[in-house]
C-alpha cells in the first residue's frame, strides 16, 4: 500500500495500569443530559437528550501525571467548560440492548466538552449545525482511562470541576437523564459503534467561560483527575 502522503497518527489515550494505549475511533457527545444544565441553557429538561460528534483528533490527551495545554481557540470570546464522564468502548455493535450495553465498555475517563458558546448560540439561532461551536481543535480534553473493572460501580459518583481552585460545576452521575446503558443503546440505533469510540455523556450545571492562564481540575469519583491549563 502506498499513500499519497503519510497518514495521520492514531490518536490514543493512556490506560491506567497498562502499557497499552486506547486508540480513538470516534467521539460522540450527549447534549442536555442533566436537567439543571438544560434549564441553565434555557431549555426544557423534559426534551430528550441529543447527540453530536467531534472529530477524533479534537481529543486533547492528558498523559498520566501531566497537565494538558489547551490552546485558546480562534473566533470566540466565550470558551466554556463542560465537565463530563467519558465512556470508552472496547466493543462495537448496532442495536445494542440496554441489558448488554455495559459489556461493550472498556473503561471510563474524565473529559471536558469545550464549547465556543457564542458560536454555538449563533448557530442555534440560525438553525445551523453546531460544529463550529463544538468540533474545533482541542475541543475534547480527556484524562487517562480507568478500565471498567478497576473503576467499579461509578453510577453514583460525584462529578466536579474546579477552575483556579474554585468550584464551578458539581453534580452526581446519578442525575444523568439517560444512563450509560441507555446512551449506548440509543447511539447504537443511530450509528454502528466501534471499539475505540468515546462517548462524552453530558454536563451538570455551572458551565462558564475560561480565560488563558486558567487551571482546570475535572474530577469524577474513582477516576484519574483531568488537569488542563488554558494557554
Ligand atoms: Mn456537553
Amino acid at each position: 500500500m502506498t499513500y499519497t502522503f503519510a497518514p495521520p497518527p492514531v490518536v490514543s489515550v493512556p490506560v491506567i495500569g497498562s502499557g497499552a494505549r486506547f486508540p480513538v475511533h470516534r467521539i460522540y457527545c450527549v447534549g442536555r443530559n442533566y436537567a439543571e444544565h438544560a434549564r441553565e441553557m434555557g431549555q426544557s429538561a423534559s426534551d430528550p437528550p441529543m447527540f453530536f460528534l467531534k472529530p477524533a483528533d479534537a481529543a486533547l490527551v492528558m498523559e498520566a501525571g501531566r497537565t494538558a495545554e489547551l490552546a485558546y481557540p480562534g473566533l470566540t470570546h466565550d470558551l466554556h467548560h463542560e465537565v463530563e464522564l467519558v465512556v470508552a468502548l472496547g466493543e462495537g455493535g448496532r442495536n445494542i440492548a440496554q441489558q448488554e450495553a455495559l459489556r461493550h465498555v472498556f473503561g471510563y475517563a474524565v473529559g471536558l466538552d469545550m464549547t465556543r458558546r457564542d458560536l454555538q448560540g449563533q448557530m442555534k439561532k440560525r438553525g445551523g449545525p453546531w460544529d463550529i461551536g463544538k468540533a474545533f481543535d482541542h475541543a475534547a480534553p480527556i484524562g487517562p482511562i480507568t478500565p471498567a473493572a478497576q473503576a467499579g460501580e461509578i453510577t453514583g459518583a460525584e462529578i466536579t470541576l474546579h477552575v483556579n481552585g474554585e468550584l464551578r460545576q458539581h453534580g452526581w452521575l446519578s442525575q444523568m437523564i439517560c444512563s450509560v446503558p441507555e446512551i449506548i443503546a440509543q447511539l447504537s440505533a443511530a450509528w454502528q459503534l466501534a471499539p475505540g469510540d468515546l462517548i462524552y455523556t453530558g454536563t451538570p450545571a455551572g458551565v462558564a467561560a475560561v480565560q488563558p492562564g486558567d487551571a482546570l481540575e475535572a474530577r469524577v469519583g474513582g477516576l484519574e483527575t483531568l488537569h488542563v491549563r488554558v494557554v
